[in-house]
């Protein structure tokens, strides 16, 4: 990622130049005008966070304008190949929309004379585009971000149903990006195994998960038997290299392969599953935990369960949350607990919010819990004094 330090009346591009990259406004802020008859016609200013430029690589056409710092600022750019690439992945009806609202607002912003009615239409179909042009954005910034230490982990401790007693923890990833402060990891996490970032997602996780355990033990604060689950994504299962990977991070802080689970989802099985079979029955050879997560809320296709080397079944917080309220969810989740005994497997119950939530469970014979009833997701800082109590 290339940056670009501007100072105050330095141009970026001009006018009627060709274009090879978007840019992103990091700091300062610049001004955005066009020349009609040798006159400045003044366009408006942006500051931090907005993307630049992107228009006039989508619709190939020549700069519509001309940018020029006004404060000491920093830029970075994006090519307009990825960002070509990109637009050509997206599902064509939704490109041949935003083809449209992107066509509209660059003659709109072109339009010399505008009228008051039309804004309000050339805003919405902005946004759409907007939508298309963050993720762009977010898949610069992951990368950035991972080098300048913007990710981190919580960890949200697992505890017993019977008597509270904490048995394992789950990493869950935070992102503090410096403009747009937390974004969630759903949406990060999405885009991230869209644009193949998810590799490095999953391997900080990996790298900082053992890290923290090694620190934890070193400290005597783990209980007998305690894990960390980690989460990964289909896409990290299926590709070369990941098992080394992670049986070389494992050794290299020396722990065992039985100190760690990894969270599947049911989803990322399924639309493989002879291929999820053969991944999975080698993380099974290492040693390490396997999880399905979110169990319940993929496509429920049960026959996977009969291969798959499992060692836990994570309930989803759609049933577990609300298991005393709902008589559907009660007996989703008195099925689900009745698989895990038959099969073998640790149920865990996710989103356990409330008492009522904790009775329902342990009348059901759930024997494990994770939710803000008992603990949010923590820093390390205060895991440790929470798994040592
Ligand atoms: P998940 O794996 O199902 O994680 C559980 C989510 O439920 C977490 O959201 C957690 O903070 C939240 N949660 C825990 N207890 C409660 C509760 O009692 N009530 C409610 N309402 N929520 C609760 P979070 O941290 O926002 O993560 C969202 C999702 O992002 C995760 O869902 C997981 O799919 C993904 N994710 C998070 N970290 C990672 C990661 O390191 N790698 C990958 N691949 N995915 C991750
Ligand atoms: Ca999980
Ligand atoms: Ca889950
Ligand atoms: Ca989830």
């Amino acid at each position: 990622v290339l940056e670009l330090r501007l100072s105050p009346g330095d141009i970026l591009y001009r006018e009627g130049d060709d274009n090879e990259f978007a840019y992103v406004i990091e700091t300062g802020a610049v001004v955005l005008y066009r020349t009609e008859a040798g006159q400045r016609v003044y366009v408006e200013k942006r500051g931090a966070g907005s993307i630049i430029g992107e228009l006039s690589i989508l619709t190939s056409q020549p700069r519509a304008v001309t940018v020029e710092a006004v404060a000491p600022t920093t830029v970075y750019r994006i090519s307009a190949d990825r960002i070509r690439r990109r637009f050509e992945e997206i599902d064509p009806i939704l490109r041949a929309c935003i083809d449209t609202s992107i066509n509209f607002a660059s003659t709109f912003t072109q339009q010399k004379a505008r009228s008051a009615a039309d804004a309000p239409v050339a805003a919405s179909t902005l946004r759409d585009a907007g939508k298309l042009i963050e993720e762009f954005r977010l898949e610069t910034d992951i990368l950035r971000g991972l080098d300048r230490e913007e990710f981190s982990l919580l960890f949200q401790p697992i505890v017993e149903l019977s008597d509270s007693r904490i048995v394992g923890c789950e990493a869950l990833m935070r992102w503090r990006h410096p403009v747009l402060d937390n974004v969630s990891p759903e949406h990060f996490i999405r885009i991230a195994e869209k644009t193949g970032s998810i590799k490095q997602l999953t391997e900080f996780a990996i790298i900082d998960g053992c890290a923290t355990l090694k620190r934890l033990k070193a400290l005597d604060a783990c209980p007998e038997g305690f894990f960390l689950s980690i989460n990964v994504s289909g896409k990290d299962i299926g590709r070369r290299g990941f098992i080394d990977f992670l049986g070389f991070t494992l050794e290299a802080n020396d722990l065992s392969p039985e100190d760690v689970k990894l969270e599947i989802t049911e989803t990322a099985l399924i639309p493989d599953v002879a291929i999820a079979d053969k991944n999975l029955k080698q993380l099974h050879d290492l040693g390490c935990g396997i999880s399905i997560d979110d169990f319940g809320t993929g496509h429920s296709n049960f026959a996977y369960l009969k291969s798959l080397p499992l060692t836990s079944l994570k309930i989803d917080r759609a049933f577990a949350g609300d298991a005393h309220s709902n008589p559907v969810s009660q007996s989703i989740v008195k099925l689900l607990i009745k698989l895990g005994k038959d099969l073998d497997v640790d149920i865990i119950a996710e989103g356990v919010e409330t008492s009522d939530d904790v009775a329902t469970l342990r009348s059901l014979g759930c024997r494990f819990a994770q939710g803000y009833y008992y603990h949010k997701p923590i820093p390390e800082s205060e895991l440790a004094s929470v798994i040592s109590d």
